[in-house]
């Protein structure tokens, strides 16, 4: 290819992208096997694929893409930002108009405590500069001891290698001998997966309570901070019950630990809320966040400091040695800017909280009723689907995994992009998704959630 182009035939890219391609989270023999997936364009909430199918984008990317695809305002801002001036750092007490303008939206739009922004290019570095920060700042304080990071297993906080560590994923902890030292993982929320026989509120004051335990055994004068999703993405939408956030809370006003938010998912209007924090009413000292800040139309991240920990780090701190050579990318930051401007100038997150939030939660009490499904849940636009064989108990198939990916690829061919988390479907749609399109959402996911059905008699798994 001397030249970038959509105008070639699908096998024609499929080989040249297995020749040279090694991709991200892909098993490479069966990508090799089966050619990858070549998307050419996007508009709303909609894809296009190189054979020219129409798919609903209902992961919005990889949870990312608020405002949907193909709005030439946030193309018109990076590239005017980029003939002014495309590149310059923002190390060596140095700035530049577009990161201003984006620091200044976000303290804005962030609640009152919080009014400083460190920036990265993901969400996995957003996380490796909370672990820097977090252990910085209590050896600031003259607690040098103070440096384990509680966190929870199935949690998903990136793919560095302190992402991975502070994750609690243990296929990805096997590749590369993580955790590193200084992380603890405590259980997570899940009530329909981990609950027995608790009801969910009782499980929700048990899941809480290992972290008192935790914290407890470790000692207090050992523990920096506890890391959490308000609620968890890529573990599964797992929604804590009602009950956790209020004990996590009590717990830690108790005991001298910092509490970090991973909102890169629940950022920007996910759950109804410019952020996670207040709809679960909590007050994380440090909030990382990523996706949503710019709809995915370029790379950023930032880690959002609390007045308090911003002060430390302000006033007793010196040289502060971090940062990398993209921080606060002036392309990124305009990019970022156009984009919190869309939300806030469309109304986004009120369209989120009042519309369309309270119409996937009727569609999924729908999907609830389909013979498959175990648990329907929601919150915001996040979805979950349990599917089991037995709807009554919380059973499992048996090779978890099998069935959750047949419904992804059954989904994929009914033209609509589903996530499999071993048998747990997960929907995340753009968030300026229309009721008539979530309609057509949940149309597709019952018939597909048939063909599923259909499938798994053909192959006598159910
Ligand atoms: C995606 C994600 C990350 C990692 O962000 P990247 O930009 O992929 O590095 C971290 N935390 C959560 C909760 C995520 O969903």
């Amino acid at each position: 290819m001397n030249e970038l182009s959509n105008a070639y035939p699908t096998d024609f890219f499929q080989a040249l992208d297995a020749k040279h391609h090694l991709h991200p989270f892909s098993d490479h023999g069966a990508l090799r096997q089966e050619g990858a997936r070549v998307i050419v364009k996007g508009e709303g909430v909609w894809l296009t694929d190189s054979d020219g199918n129409r798919i609903m984008d209902g992961m919005a990317g990889l949870w990312n893409v608020q405002v949907g695809h193909g709005r030439t305002e946030i193309v018109d801002a990076v590239a005017n930002q980029m003939r002014q001036l495309s590149y310059y750092n923002t190390f060596f007490k140095t700035t530049h108009p577009p990161v201003v303008a984006l620091s200044q939206r976000l303290a804005q739009l962030a609640p009152e405590p919080y009014n400083q922004f460190f920036y990265v290019s993901s969400g996995s570095e957003a996380n490796d500069t909370v672990l820097r920060l977090v252990r910085y700042y209590w050896d600031l304080k003259g607690k040098p001891e103070k440096k384990t990071i509680i966190t929870r297993w199935n949690a998903y906080h990136g793919s560095t290698v302190a992402g991975t560590s502070l994750g609690g994923m243990t296929a990805m902890h096997a590749q590369g001998d993580l955790p590193i030292p200084g992380i603890h993982h405590i259980d997570q929320p899940y009530w329909f997966g981990e609950g027995g026989e608790m009801s969910p509120d009782e499980f929700g004051v048990h899941a809480a309570q290992k972290l008192a335990a935790a914290i407890d055994a470790l000692g207090e004068d050992k523990v920096a901070a506890f890391m959490a999703e308000p609620i968890q993405g890529a573990g599964g939408v797992v929604i804590p019950p009602d009950s956790y956030w209020p004990e996590i809370k009590r717990v830690l006003a108790e005991r001298d630990v910092l509490l970090v938010a991973d909102e890169v998912i629940s950022g920007f209007g996910r759950l109804g809320e410019w952020f996670g924090l207040t709809h679960y009413d909590i007050e994380p000292d440090l909030v990382s966040l990523a996706k949503g800040l710019t709809s995915g139309y370029l790379p950023m991240g930032a880690v959002m400091v609390h007045d308090r920990v911003a002060s430390i780090i302000e006033h007793e701190g010196g040289e502060f040695f971090h940062g990398t050579t993209y921080a606060g990318h002036p392309a990124c930051a305009a990019a970022a800017f156009a984009n919190l401007g869309i939300l806030a100038n469309e109304g986004v997150v009120e369209h989120v909280r009042d519309q369309a939030a309270p119409h996937m939660a009727r569609l999924y009490e729908r999907l609830g009723e389909h013979p498959l499904v175990g648990e329907a849940r929601t919150r915001g636009l996040l979805g979950a689907l349990e599917l089991v064989p037995n709807k009554p108990s919380r059973a499992r198939f048996a090779n978890e995994g099998d069935v959750g990916t047949i419904c992804r690829d059954v989904s994929f061919s009914q033209g609509l992009v589903m996530r499999a988390v071993r048998d747990t479907m997960i929907l995340s749609p753009p968030l300026i998704i229309s009721a008539e399109e979530l309609d057509w959402m949940a149309d597709t996911v019952w018939r597909v959630l048939d063909l599923t059905g259909q499938e798994l008699k053909r192959r006598g798994l159910w």
